[in-house]
Order: C-alpha cells, then structure tokens, then sequence
C-alpha cells in the first residue's frame, strides 16, 4: 500500500512516524511546498527504518510522484495560534485546499482514492475537498471528531477508572467549538453509562457533566498555549482511521463526511472499512443534544458559505 502526507509540518510529521512505526504501509510520499523541510522528513524518518518497519520514504518535489497512492493524507495549512479558534484559520486554508486538491485529483485515480482531511476549519475542509475532488463523499473523509471522543473517552475513563478503551462516547457534529458531548448514548463496555454509575455507587452530576464537556472543548487551546501546536493526539487519531481503511475493520468513528440530505459535513458514529465512510449511524440523543447538532449544521453551512 502506497500513501502520500501532504503537509509535513508539526502534525503531518506526526502522522508520518505513527504510520511509519505501525508498518500499516510499505510506501510512503511526503509533500509539503516548503520541499526543504519534506526533504528533511523523509531523511530522519528513513533512517528509523534501521529499527523497525522497513517503510520506502520519499519526499516528492511534485505532484507525480505521490502517483499510485491509495490514501491522500492532507495536513497542510495554517494551525491555531494561541487565542485563535479554529474557524479563524478559514480563509488561508481555503486556499490551500484549492491549491492541493485539484493536484491531488489529476495524480491519483479517482475510482479509488480516499482523502483524509486534517486541516482545519475540519468540516468545511472536508466540504471543499469533496467539491473540488468530484469524489464521492465516502471517499472524502475528515478525522473530525476523533480525537474529541479521544479525549472525552480519557477523561471518562479516568473519573470512572476504567480504560479508556472500554468508553464508547461520542463527541458530535462540529470538530470545533460548538461539538456536542453525546452523553445520552455513551456506555461502559455495553452497559449504558448512568446503569454504570449505580451498579458502581459513582455519581456523575450534571456540573461534573459540564466540566468534562468544558475540559473537551478547551483541549486543543490549552495544550497549544503549552506546546505550541497539538500533534500526538490528532496523529494518534489518523492512524487509527488508516489501520481501520486499510484492514477493512469496519469499526465506528466519529469521522467527517458530507451528508446526503444536509450537504453538510460534520461528525457522527460512522461505519469505516476498504470504502471510505460506509453507513453513517444516528446515535440516540437528548432533545438538547439534537438541538446542539442542529446548531452545529448552521455554523458550519455558515462558513461554508464564507468562503
Ligand atoms: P504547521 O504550520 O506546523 O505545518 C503546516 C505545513 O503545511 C507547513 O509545513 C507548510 O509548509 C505546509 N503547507 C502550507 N500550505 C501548503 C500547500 N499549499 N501545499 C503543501 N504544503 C503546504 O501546522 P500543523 O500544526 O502541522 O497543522 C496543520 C493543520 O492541521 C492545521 O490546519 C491545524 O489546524 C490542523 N490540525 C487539525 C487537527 C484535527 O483534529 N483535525 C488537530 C491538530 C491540527
């Protein structure tokens, strides 16, 4: 399996050396326009191969050389500086989307490319890429709100001690601001969250509640205030949703896709496998969290319609 990374800043990096250290693939193409530091990249993550999974790296000085790939990971574009929110990278990416995308189309083959979108404002990304690629919307998709249920499994996952990966919450609609926690279907293991909390004599009040909602929602400005940018997590995110194409799991993901009747991309549990975006899933959900995904559909086809 061959793949191309367009964008080898903090996050594309990151994405590299997880795909690299998984061995999911055995080819991988790196992109960015400043070829110096795609150049540099493909050097120090080649040379790991010494240690593990022997992985073809190369830096592509154009677009014909990501020729062949299966899986276009897009990673490129302006990050959040402290105090900017993600809707604030609008404009410039936009344009980056523009400027990739038709390139992208005119080296892969379009009867069976998948592009994974990274690059934010995510969902109007996604909506962009879709329009421009002429690919169906199961083949355009957007790690969305991944790493937000990520991040809200861990937190779970550590009030109720147990592990995260026996959380299975949601975090819905926006990969942004207005993303809505899906408390209504979140379950332990199979066992609905608020049978949980009894069986186990554990309280999880509503200000409890809000504060894990407040801490999902302000993850990615702190660690940026912290660190600079954030990678580990959304890197961590990405392969995932490879592993989950590239082996046909079909697991569900709370991926971004282009919704039939709305137009609109934003996330919902998602069937992933061989074909992009299988079946999109409808979770059961409070009237407030309808009503919260509804708000979502509006800021986004908003955006969208800014650009
Ligand atoms: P960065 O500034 O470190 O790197 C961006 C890279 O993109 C740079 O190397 C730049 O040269 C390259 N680039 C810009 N325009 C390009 C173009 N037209 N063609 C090819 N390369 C181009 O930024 P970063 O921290 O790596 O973030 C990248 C994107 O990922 C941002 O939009 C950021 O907001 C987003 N992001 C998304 C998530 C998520 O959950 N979806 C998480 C973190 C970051």
């Amino acid at each position: 399996m061959k793949i191309s990374i367009i964008g080898l800043g903090s996050v594309g990096s990151a994405v590299a050396t997880a795909i690299k250290n998984t061995g999911l693939v055995h080819e991988m193409v790196l992109f960015d326009r400043d070829g110096v530091r795609s150049a540099a990249a493909a050097a120090d993550l080649g040379h790991a191969s010494a240690f593990s999974f022997d992985v073809k790296i190369t830096a592509a000085n154009s677009y014909r050389e990501i020729r062949g790939s299966e899986i276009v990971v897009i990673a490129a574009g302006a990050n959040q500086k402290p105090g900017q929110t993600r809707t604030d990278l609008l404009s410039a990416n936009s344009n980056v989307i523009r400027d990739i995308i038709p390139r992208v189309m005119a080296n892969t083959d379009p009867k069976t490319v998948k592009i994974i979108i990274v690059t934010n404002p995510l969902d109007v990304m996604v909506m962009l890429a879709r329009d421009l690629s002429g690919l169906p919307s199961a083949r355009v998709i957007g790690t969305g709100t991944m790493l937000d249920s990520a991040r809200l499994r861990t937190i779970l996952a550590r009030q109720l001690s147990v592990s995260p990966m026996s959380i299975n919450a949601y975090v819905l609609g926006e990969h942004g601001d207005s993303s809505v926690v899906n408390w209504e279907s979140a379950c332990v293991g199979a066992i609905p969250l608020n049978d949980f909390c009894k069986s186990m004599k554990l309280s999880l009040p509503q200000t409890t509640r809000r504060t894990i909602e407040h801490r999902v929602h302000n993850a990615a400005y702190e660690i940026i205030m912290g660190r600079g940018a954030t990678w580990d997590g959304i890197a961590a995110a990405v392969n995932d949703l490879l592993r989950c194409i590239i082996n046909d799991e079909k697991r569900i993901l709370t991926v971004s896709t282009c919704a039939p009747k709305t137009n609109v991309a934003m996330s919902l549990p998602t069937i992933v496998g061989r074909d992009g975006a299988i079946s999109v899933l409808l979770p059961r959900m409070s009237q407030s969290e309808k009503t919260s995904l509804q708000k979502c559909v509006r800021i986004i086809k908003k955006n969208y319609n800014n650009i």
